[in-house]
C-alpha cells in the first residue's frame, strides 16, 4: 500500500511513497504528513475470520491487510516486544466497570503508559529499516511526560539510532522525570530545559529547522526522523487494539457480531481516536467515536462548532498534562480523508497564519457522523476517580475524561470501551488527593499513600525507579541545546 501527503506535492519529492519511507522520513510537502492512500477492510469477514485470535495473531492480520513493505520477520519480532507487556497473551486486558461500560487497559507496558503499545513495536520496525539500510537517525522529542520514556525505552541500544529528550525542567511529574532521566545507554541523550513544556517544544522546533544544525548533521552522515504520532507507523498499531476491543466484547458475550458500539478515547493530539476512526471507516462496528479532553478543550470546539481557534486560546495546565495539547497534529489525518489534500492546505494554512480554521456546514455535519466531544475539569475528573475507586476501580486523570463523555455522549443503548491511557501509578499525586490524602506533595509520598490506604500494588519498574542512578543530570538553557546536542552527537 501506498501513502500519500495530506497537503498535496510540491513536486520537489514523489507524491506516493512506500510505508518504510514514510516512517523513516514522516515529514511531507507544505508541512503535511503521510496518510494511506485507501484502507483494507475489517468489517464483519475479518472480523469472524479474527474471532479465535490472540492480540498478536490479530496484530499480524491487520499489518497484513496494509500490505507494508516490512518483512514477516521483522514484524513477527516486533510485535514479540508485547511478551514485555504483564500478561503476553493479552498486553490489554479490558475490564468491565459498569453493566454496558468497559475500560480497555492500554498501560501495561515498560513505561505503563499507552504510548508504548505503537512505540515498542514501531521502534522496532524503524531501528530494522535504518540498519538494513545502513543509514543513521537522530530522533528528537520534546515531551511534557509520557512520549519521552516510551521513545527512550524502545531505541534503547539500537544500533543506527541516536534519541535526544527535551523536557521542561519542573514541568513533569517525578516518576516521569526519572523514567528518562535514570535510562543508561549509549544512544540515549536526555536534557532538561529551563522554561516550561511550549518554551522547550519551540526551541527543538528552531534547532530543527536552522540551516547550520543540518548541515552539521549531514556532515556526520545524520538523517533526521520523528517518533510523535506524525508518523504513520504509530498509527497503524494504534489501530489493532480498537478491533481487539470489539472482539472481546463478543467473545465475552456482551455484543453480537455486528452490533454497534462507543469507542471514548482521552485525546490529546488525537492518534489514538485516529486509529478508531480508520478502524470505523475500515468496516469496524462503530456507533461514534467519542472525544474526551481536559479544559484544553479545542477538540470539543472542533466536533461541536466546526472551529479550530488557537488564536484566542492560551494552554491551560491540568491534572491530565498529556493531553494539555492545543495543535493537535492528527486532527489534519481526518481532514484529509474527509476533504482532500487541496482542503486540508487550505484549512493548516488558515491555522499557521491566523491560527484558527473554520468548516462549512456539510463538513461539520460530515465530521459529526463520526465524532461527538465533550471535555472534564480537573474537579471533575477527580470526581470520576474517587467515584470509580469506591466501586473498586483505580483510574488515572487522563481516564477519567472520559466518564464525562460516557455519561453525556451516548443516548444509545449500547456498550462503551473506555481507553486507559496511563497507570494511576504515573499520576499517583492527583490520583491520592482525589482518594482523600491530605499534605501529599511529590509521588514518593503519593504511592506510600496508596500502598497503605489501597488495595493497589505498586509495579517494580515504578518502585525501582526511586532506586536508580541517575545518569542524565544535565539542565540547560535553551540557547545551549545546540552545544549539548553537537557534544552529544560526536
Ligand atoms: C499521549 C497520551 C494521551 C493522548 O493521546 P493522543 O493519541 O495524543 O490523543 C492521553 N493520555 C495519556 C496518558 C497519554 O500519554
Amino acid at each position: 500500500m501506498q501513502f500519500v501527503e495530506t497537503r498535496g506535492n510540491d513536486g520537489s519529492s514523489r507524491d506516493k511513497v512506500s510505508f518504510s519511507e514514510a516512517i523513516l522520513s514522516p515529514s511531507a510537502s507544505f508541512g503535511g504528513i503521510y496518510a494511506p492512500q485507501t484502507l483494507p477492510s475489517f468489517g464483519i469477514e475479518f472480523l469472524e475470520r479474527h474471532l479465535n485470535s490472540n492480540y498478536k495473531e490479530l496484530a499480524l492480520g491487520v499489518l497484513h491487510s496494509f500490505e507494508i513493505d516490512i518483512d514477516d520477520k521483522t514484524l513477527v519480532e516486533a510485535l514479540a516486544r508485547y511478551d514485555e507487556f504483564d500478561d503476553p497473551k493479552n498486553p490489554v486486558p479490558l475490564v468491565k466497570i459498569e453493566d454496558d461500560c468497559f475500560v480497555m487497559e492500554l498501560y501495561h507496558g515498560p513505561t505503563r503508559a499507552f504510548k508504548d503499545m505503537a512505540l515498542q513495536p514501531f521502534g522496532y520496525i524503524l531501528a530494522k529499516e535504518a540498519q538494513k539500510r545502513d543509514e543513521n537517525y537522530l530522533i528528537m522529542a520534546a515531551t511534557s511526560g509520557d512520549t519521552g520514556p516510551a521513545t527512550l525505552e524502545t531505541f534503547k541500544n539500537q544500533d543506527n539510532i541516536r534519541v535526544a529528550c527535551l523536557y521542561p525542567h519542573g514541568g513533569t511529574s517525578d516518576v516521569q522525570r526519572l523514567q528518562m532521566v535514570t535510562e543508561e545507554a549509549e544512544n540515549l541523550k536526555v536534557m532538561g530545559v529551563h522554561g516550561n513544556f511550549d518554551d522547550t517544544q519551540n526551541n527543538l522546533k528552531a534547532l530543527l529547522a536552522s540551516k547550520e544544525f543540518k548541515a552539521e548533521l549531514e556532515e556526520r552522515n545524520i538523517k533526521l526522523s520523528a517518533a510523535n504520532s506524525v508518523n504513520f507507523g504509530r498509527i497503524i498499531f494504534q489501530i489493532i487494539y480498537h478491533i481487539h476491543a470489539y472482539l472481546e466484547l463478543v467473545r465475552m458475550a456482551e455484543i453480537e457480531m455486528g452490533e454497534n458500539i462507543y469507542l471514548n478515547v482521552p485525546s490529546g493530539n488525537f492518534g489514538n481516536v485516529l486509529g478508531g476512526y480508520y478502524a470505523k471507516k475500515a468496516g469496524l462496528p462503530v456507533e461514534k467515536l467519542l472525544v474526551a479532553s481536559n479544559i484544553n478543550n479545542i477538540l470539543t470546539d472542533l466536533i461541536e462548532k466546526g472551529v479550530y481557534d488557537m488564536a484566542n486560546r492560551e494552554l491551560i495546565k491540568t491534572e491530565s498534562p498529556a493531553m494539555d495539547i492545543l495543535k493537535s497534529s492528527n486532527v489534519e489525518r481526518v481532514l484529509f480523508d474527509k476533504f482532500g489534500g487541496e482542503r486540508t492546505k487550505e484549512l493548516m494554512d488558515s491555522l499557521n497564519s491566523i491560527g484558527r480554521y473554520s468548516l462549512t456546514t456539510e463538513e461539520l455535519a460530515s465530521i459529526q457522523e463520526d465524532f461527538v466531544a465533550t471535555y472534564a475539569e480537573d474537579d471533575e475528573c477527580e470526581a470520576y476517580i474517587a467515584k470509580y475507586a469506591q466501586q473498586g476501580y483505580i483510574m488515572d486523570p487522563h481516564t477519567a475524561t472520559c466518564m464525562k463523555a460516557y455519561e453525556k455522549c451516548t443516548p444509545k443503548d449500547l456498550k462503551v470501551v473506555v481507553y486507559s491511557t496511563a497507570e494511576w501509578t504515573k499520576f499517583s499525586t492527583t490520583v491520592a488527593r482525589a482518594l482523600g490524602a491530605t499534605d501529599i506533595d511529590n509521588d514518593t509520598e503519593a504511592l506510600e499513600w496508596m500502598k497503605n490506604n489501597s488495595s493497589q500494588k505498586v509495579p517494580k519498574m515504578i518502585d525501582g525507579l526511586f532506586l536508580k542512578e541517575i545518569k542524565h543530570s544535565n539542565v540547560v538553557d535553551a540557547e545551549d541545546i545546540k552545544d549539548e546536542m553537537l557534544r552529544f552527537l560526536n
